[in-house]
């Protein structure tokens, strides 16, 4: 049965309905039986859980967002607080499903034609096949949208993709990748549903990473591979088309980010309630509560913020900017947050035993993927002044 989160202080959750609530309460059960207790070995050996997969297609995590799997009608505040549920307990773990639903399958569902949906989206959300999504190279990061360099070249019924990418997550096991490509002919970019198995393809683990260690990113390398026009997104014609997906994926990390925050405070909270210092427990004492307070404003502005950019979703009213100041924002809290938190536990706060450790390290990676700060801000600038300072 659903319990309130204590860390939801002003309640937001109470907005869901009773049927998410349901589907909240099982997830979280799942996280806490199952994979809070074995994820800091995973972080430590850099190995993903690959068992989680099966449990989160049975919860229907993977397949909420598309009205072609989801099992219940639902909200993007709904599926906001699935996103919020899993970085609670693990951030790595929130990343897969990030990447699997919102980049990969995300692309499918804004980009592909309905054969394309039909044919994707249900393999996807069963989990049956993992997805991957190929956009930053060793040589472009945030000028994607301008600085792409791998080349697709149309031959006959065909593509011929060429090029490298780096960073890619869920990569070194993904079934598909979707790659984004720049037409040979006239430079804009297209996605491409690209077969792992397809000859000219290779994924190289990224190693000694120090934040989300469990994510598998790989470099990738491109050489002659042939796809039929058949898997080319057919609602892909410039980058606009790829920055719609992009869109969508930001708010959830946003959620992400506020969900990492309220991992690393809650592992701070019972950390302080625990430990005695002075002779009594440190969350007697008057600088450990300001340090746990701060921390509840942070999660408490942001999950503010991330609910209302998911009911303008809902409502269609959200555009780029509004998820680009909410991962802006979002991820700039947690990386206080984390390191309030992280503080609270003394020399403890930098073993992965007591967990604030890992949602410290993990914090980084979110900080900068899906657009940095900086070029979230620089959306966000874009808007309120009319002005593009990164074109
Ligand atoms: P750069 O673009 O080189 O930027 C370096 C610094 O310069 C940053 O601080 C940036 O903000 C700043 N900067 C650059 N331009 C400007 C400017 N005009 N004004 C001000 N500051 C500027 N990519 C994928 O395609 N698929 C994935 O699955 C994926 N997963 C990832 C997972 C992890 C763990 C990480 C770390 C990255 C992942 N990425 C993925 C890539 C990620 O999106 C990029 O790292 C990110 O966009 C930043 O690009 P970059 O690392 O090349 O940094």
């Amino acid at each position: 049965t659903f319990e309130p989160l204590a860390s939801d202080f002003y309640a937001y959750e109470n907005q869901l309905t009773d049927v998410e609530k349901e589907s909240i309460a099982e997830l979280r059960a799942w996280l806490e039986a199952d994979v809070a207790p074995v994820v800091n070995d995973y972080w430590e050996r850099a190995e993903f859980p690959m068992q989680v997969i099966e449990p989160l297609a049975r919860l229907g995590v993977l397949s909420h967002g598309w009205e072609e799997t989801r099992r219940f009608e639902n909200s993007a505040v709904f599926r906001g607080f699935v996103a919020l549920e899993l970085a609670r307990v693990d951030a790595g773990v929130a990343t897969f499903v990030g990447v699997q639903n919102g980049l990969a399958t995300g692309s499918i569902a804004v980009c592909g034609s309905a054969e394309q949906r039909a044919e994707w989206i249900p393999k996807l959300a069963s989990g049956e096949i993992i997805g991957a999504f190929g956009l930053t190279e060793p040589l472009s990061g945030s000028d994607s949208a301008q600085g792409l360099r791998t080349i697709a070249t149309r031959d006959g019924d065909d593509w011929i993709l060429n090029g490298e990418k780096r960073w890619i997550g869920n990569a070194t096991f993904s079934d598909i990748t979707i790659i984004w490509a720049k037409d040979a002919d006239d430079g804009q970019v297209m996605g491409f549903i690209v077969p792992t198995s397809t000859p000219g393809y290779s994924a190289t683990k990224i190693e000694r990473k120090i934040s989300l260690r469990t994510v598998q990113n790989a470099d990738i390398t491109l050489t002659d591979v042939r796809v039929p026009e058949s898997h080319r997104l057919q609602n892909a014609n410039s980058f606009k088309d790829t920055a719609k997906v992009l869109r969508l994926t930001r708010a959830e990390v946003a959620w992400a980010a506020v969900g990492t925050s309220i991992g690393a405070y809650e592992a701070a909270v019972r950390y302080a309630t625990d430990r005695v210092q002075f002779g009594k427990p440190i969350a007697s004492h008057q600088l450990v509560q300001d340090l746990l307070v701060k921390c509840l404003g942070n999660i408490t502005a942001s999950i503010g913020m991330v609910v209302r950019v998911s009911e303008m979703l809902d409502r269609g009213e959200q555009r780029d900017e509004h998820s680009a100041l909410a991962k802006a924002y979002a991820t700039s809290r947690m990386r206080e947050t984390v390191a309030w938190s992280r503080e609270a536990l003394g020399g403890n706060g930098i073993v992965l035993d007591f967990d604030a450790a890992r949602f410290f390290a993990d914090a980084e990676a979110l900080y900068s993927y899906e657009g940095t700060r900086e070029m979230n801000t620089l959306i966000v600038g874009r808007s309120v002044t009319g002005k593009a300072a990164f074109v």
